[in-house]
């Protein structure tokens, strides 16, 4: 029995990631945007609504900013994203996922091009039930994304003020990250199985036949 738990067949397991404020900087350029239209100072909403967060002039105005041609190509990429990505794809399949607004899709297919050329574009998921998909991992800020997420997998929360409530839910653990170094850090402590550790799909086939 004690042979049996030390073999594990190698398999690439599957990441989602989702794109705006997880790996691109939306809510910093929309914010700015909206204090400067609005003679605002807002930093950060801890509500998951914006419209809920900002002036009541401008309410659900605040989405319009969002199907503006090239807002979402001109955003900038998060620290060190591009090099913790090159990194999870030594190990895993990625894929990009990430809600579906009809202005918005070949702005982010063009942005995902620009930044990670190494993802396949057959590889970014337009969709806005996430729970849908048959991912292994789903690093994501939206809380509604998160909490409907496979519970036998794993969801990983970018953190933002907004989903800071998901902590106090009981039944559920999520791992929590701030950065993209902290993600490295998290896959590299937890989810990465060493080389050392793994038994190929021949020896184990070997092993079995003895
Ligand atoms: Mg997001």
């Amino acid at each position: 029995m004690g042979k049996f738990c030390n073999i594990l067949i190698m398999a690439r397991k599957k990441i989602g990631i989702d794109l705006d404020t997880t790996l691109n900087n939306l809510n910093d350029e929309w914010l700015d945007r909206y204090n400067l239209d609005y003679n605002d100072n807002l930093k950060q909403w801890d509500c998951w609504n914006v419209a809920d967060c900002v002036k009541p002039e401008c309410g659900k105005k605040i989405f319009n900013y969002l199907k503006e041609p090239n807002f979402f190509f001109k955003l900038s990429i998060r620290k060190n994203a591009v090099e913790v990505i090159d990194f999870l794809m030594e190990y895993f399949d990625i894929y990009i996922v990430t809600a579906y607004l009809p202005e918005t899709c070949l702005d982010k297919v063009n942005w995902v091009k620009k930044f990670i050329p190494k993802i396949n574009s057959e590889n970014i998921i337009f969709i806005n039930n996430k729970s849908l998909l048959d991912l292994d991992f789903l690093i994501d800020d939206g809380p509604h994304n998160i909490q409907t997420f496979n519970p036998l997998k794993t969801a990983i929360i970018y953190d933002m003020p907004y989903n800071h409530f998901l902590d106090y839910d009981a039944f559920q653990t999520w791992d929590r990250v701030s950065n993209w170094n902290e993600i490295k850090q998290l896959f590299e402590e937890k989810y990465i199985i060493k080389e050392s550790e793994l038994v190929s799909r021949d020896k184990l086939l070997t092993f079995l036949q003895q």
